[in-house]
Order: C-alpha cells, then structure tokens, then sequence
C-alpha cells in the first residue's frame, strides 16, 4: 500500500487505505442486549463511536500521507493496523457502517491531499480494507476471544495474523499493479505485502497491548524514583539512543541491526506495551532514516527491491524484541501466580501469615518513611471451640470464611488483612486517626455479630469477635512491636468479656 500511494504521489495522485472487522473485547459487547429504554442510548453511543473511528482513520490517512517524503518510497502507514486493532478491541464497531465509514474516510484524507480520482482511491482503499478483513477473521480464529501478550507463542500467533493481512493485500495490489501496468505485478505484491506486515506486526502489540497496560497496577510514580533507579530504568534507552547514533555514523548494510541488543535489553527490563512502543518507535527512525538516505538500504528512492528487504529486516528485528517481552510477561504472570499460592491461605483467601507479614511489612516501611499514622488490628472469633463442637468443623469452617469476608468488607483499599492463625486475623491500617481505626474495628465486630450463618439442617451460627487495636503516629518502623500491642488489646477485650473492640496507642 505504501509503495503505491508513492507511486501515485509522484505522479501527482494520492495513495489510499481502509478497514475491516474483528473481535476482543466482543464478549463483553454483545452481551449486552439492553431494554427499549437503553437501545437509544445504545444507538446514540454507536453512532458517536462510529464517527470517531472515521475521524480517527481520517487523521491516521492524513499522517500516513504526510508521512512520505517526496518521491521516496517509504512511509510510515499506521492506519490500516491501527483500525484493525480497534475493531478487534470492540467489534461492535466492525459492522458495515464501521466499514463504509473508515473507507469514507480514507478517500476522504486520499482528496484532500492529492486529489485522488474517487475511482482509483476506491480501488486502493478496498484493497487495504480487504486487508485488514483478513487480519481481522485471522485474529479471531487464532486468539478467540481472548488478546493477551503473555503467553511465549503470543507473537508467533500474532505473526500468523499478520501475514494473513499482508498476504491479502500482496495478492490484490499485486493484480492491481498488473490491471494498471504501474508495476510489474510481483514487485507490486511485494511492496504491499511486506508494508502491511511491518505495520501489522509493529502496531497491533500496541494498540491491543494498551488496555491491559491502562487498566495494570501502576509499579509507583517515575518522579519518585531515586536518582540511582531512574538512570537503571533509562539505561535501555540509553544503549538504544547509542546504537542508533552508531548505525548512523558506521553506515553500511549492517548498521540497521546495530539496534537489537539495545532492542532486547528494553524488553528485559521494560513491560510489554512499553516494549511495544519503543519497537515502533525504532520501526519509523529505520524507515524515514532509509528513506531520507542516512541508512544506506536503498539505492535511489524508487528501489523496490530495497525497501522490501529493508521492511522484511525491520520486522525481522522488531520480532525480537516483542518475544522476548511476551516471555517476560509470561513469566512475571507466572511469578505472581506462584507468589499468590505461596502468600494466600486456601480456605479464606486473604493472605497466609507468610504474606501478611510481607505485605505488612512492606506498607509500614512505606509509612514510615512518609512518617504517617498506622493501626493494627487483632481479631480473634470467640468461644470458636464451642463452635466446631456443636455444628462440626466443616460448619466452622464456612464461619470462618464468613468471618473473614466481613473482616474484608470493613476496610479500605490498601489495607493489609491475613488470617494468622486457626480463628485469628490481623490488619493494618494505612494512616487512620485512633478513632478512624476505633471505628473500623467497632464496625467490623458489630457486622459479625449481625450476621448468622446458616448450616445446613441446624440453626444458624450466631458468631462474634474481640478485637484489639494498636495505633502509632508516626508509624514505627518495627512490624513485630505494633502487632504485640494489638495482641495486648486483645487480651484485654477477651478478658473484659469478649465481643468488644479495645484500643491502645504505642508510645514512641
Ligand atoms: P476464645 O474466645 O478464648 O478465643 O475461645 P476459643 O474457643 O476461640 O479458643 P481458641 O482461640 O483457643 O480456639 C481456637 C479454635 O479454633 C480451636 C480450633 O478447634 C479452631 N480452629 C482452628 N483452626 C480452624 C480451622 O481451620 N477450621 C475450623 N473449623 N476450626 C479451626
Ligand atoms: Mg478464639
Ligand atoms: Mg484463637
């Protein structure tokens, strides 16, 4: 495609693109199927999308066109990968009208700029339309419903699509450059082919990479970062920075897989989207520096050949790169899954006594550094004996998950809760005021007390637990010495008759 909209450039004519269809996020949207009163609202907000993914494919024709030097062959084409990933991230903008308004669009942006004949746009449009189509329905037969970069063969798949969609458009821009007579047809389905591969395989990572990286746990804020940490985080792109300065000053046919090092380190110590954009980022400075000349890949503007192969090599290196980060992310998943089972208790699910104290640890490390306030409870179910006495353990122990569930359900976000022992449960509290976690406690006991939990064949079990509180401003820095002091409150509520909250503070 960007081999013709070169071509049709120099002859004073446009180049053009367009869209298709797909899935990803299409359980979630069909699934909704709304009343009469939401299917307006449902219509109104389609159409809204509709115009936006227009407008999005206009400014993408726009940039792609504008992109291209005068009389040089390589441009920088995002749309046709972009459009596919929205549709693929929300099929419910891939339907005709989807379509019809990306197509729209595209000889939109091809009359803009080089007042293309509507003829010849349309040609050229349908073809890249057809392309993403393909890329589209090769999508959801090898990912279904499912888009994640976290699996190894995560990019060998995503390869497969890739080609699909390439492969498409080589096959109609090559019979069309044999329609035409503007190329021979092979070199035609070349240049088509090996455009729409690099920009499949650059910029899907990027586009259905992103939601996942929006919705992640930020890791912190960079402007917090010590000065050691954030040169250790920059030295990927500094080594990236150092490799392309070279390719340049070296030259020569090598210069443009200087880069991969620089390209696999960011994927080691990079996330994967992050990883994904960086790899963008060096797929436009390889092909507008051949482009401009200062890669020596191509013999003079118009070298077919070369811009193929320079393609071909730019994907080829950007692969790398997008495994390597598709492993790490398969094995962070991995870790955290394994770090889950190690630090989780199995009948509760809030954290073992192992990774309570870890996380509890870590949050008044934090705390303290910040010197704000911090309180731990200890809860402890009373008479849970008697319990398992009279309705049987396995009775005590959906008490137990009860139990911990409301524990759970009175705290906030940031909070740190894990059962300790058989019937016993700690937290910490990040910065209340005595009285806040006083509160939190009491409305903690009052919601276990409030609740019978039924048994099967026998009254329900009338539950209710002690709790004791200890409060430090500011947080101290030992873990061990605040959670003694709960434990001391809640020796003092049991032996004041138990079902009560009782709070000290720890003196500096
Ligand atoms: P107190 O009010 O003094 O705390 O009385 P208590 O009966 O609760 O005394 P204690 O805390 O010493 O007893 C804890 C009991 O919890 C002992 C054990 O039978 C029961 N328990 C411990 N772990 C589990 C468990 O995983 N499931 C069940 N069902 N019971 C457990
Ligand atoms: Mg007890
Ligand atoms: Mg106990």
């Amino acid at each position: 495609m960007t081999r013709w909209r070169n071509t049709w450039a120099a002859a004073g004519e446009p180049a053009p693109p367009m869209a298709p269809e797909c899935e990803g996020s299409r359980t979630a949207e069909s699934a909704r199927l709304p009343d009469r009163g939401n299917r307006e609202s449902d219509g109104r907000r389609h159409c809204r999308s509709t115009v936006s993914i227009a407008g999005l494919a206009l400014l993408l024709a726009l940039l792609g066109i504008a992109s291209r030097s005068p009389n040089a062959l390589a441009s920088f084409w995002p749309a046709n990968a972009v459009i596919l990933g929205i549709f693929v991230l929300h099929p419910r903008l891939a339907r005709p009208l989807g379509w019809v308004s990306v197509l729209v669009a595209f000889m939109m942006a091809d009359f803009l700029i080089a007042q293309t004949p509507a003829a010849s746009s349309f040609i050229l449009n349908t073809i890249n339309l057809a392309g993403i189509a393909a890329g589209y329905l090769a999508f959801r037969s090898i990912f279904g419903a499912h888009i994640d970069f976290d699996q190894p063969f995560s990019i060998p798949r995503l390869c497969l699509v890739a080609l699909a969609a390439a492969a498409a458009q080589g096959l109609l821009g090559g019979a069309f450059a044999a329609a035409t007579s503007q190329q021979p047809p092979l070199t035609g389905a070349l240049d088509w082919f090996s455009e729409g591969f690099l920009s499949y395989i650059t910029l899907l990572p990027v586009v259905l990479g992103a939601p996942a990286f929006w919705r992640g746990e930020r890791r912190g804020h960079w402007w917090r970062l010590s000065l050691r940490r954030a040169a250790r985080a920059w030295q990927p792109m500094a080594l990236l920075g150092a490799s392309l300065a070279a390719s340049l000053l070296i030259g020569g046919g090598g210069a443009i897989a200087f880069p991969v090092l620089a390209l696999s380190y960011c994927a080691l110590r990079y996330r994967f989207f992050v990883t994904a954009v960086v790899v963008v980022l060096f797929t436009v400075w390889a092909t507008q520096a051949a482009a401009l000349g200062l890669l020596p890949m191509l013999a003079s503007p118009m070298d077919v050949q070369g811009l193929v192969s320079l393609r071909l090599a730019t994907a080829s290196i950007a692969l790398a790169p997008l495994i390597i980060a598709s492993v790490m992310a398969a094995h962070a998943r991995a870790l955290a899954q394994w770090r889950f089972m190690a630090d989780s208790d199995s009948l509760t699910a809030t954290l073992n006594p192992r990774g309570f104290r870890r996380e509890a640890q870590s949050l008044l490390r934090r705390l303290h550094a910040d010197r704000q306030p911090v309180a731990a409870l200890m809860m402890d179910l009373d008479f849970f004996k008697q319990i398992n006495d009279t309705y049987g353990h396995s009775a005590g122990d959906s008490a137990l998950v009860a139990a911990s569930n409301l524990l759970r359900r009175g705290l906030r976000k940031g909070d740190v809760c894990g059962r300790l022992g058989g019937e016993e449960f700690g937290v910490l509290l990040a910065q209340p005021s005595i009285e806040q976690a006083r509160v939190a406690a009491e409305r903690i006991r009052a919601s276990i007390e409030a609740r019978a939990i039924p048994t099967p064949g026998a009254e329900p079990i009338q539950l209710t637990a002690s709790i004791g509180v200890s409060f430090a401003d500011p947080a101290p820095a030992d873990l061990s010495s605040l959670l003694r002091s709960a434990d001391q409150a809640l020796y003092r509520a049991k032996r004041g008759g138990r079902n009560r909250v009782c709070a000290q503070r720890v003196e500096p």
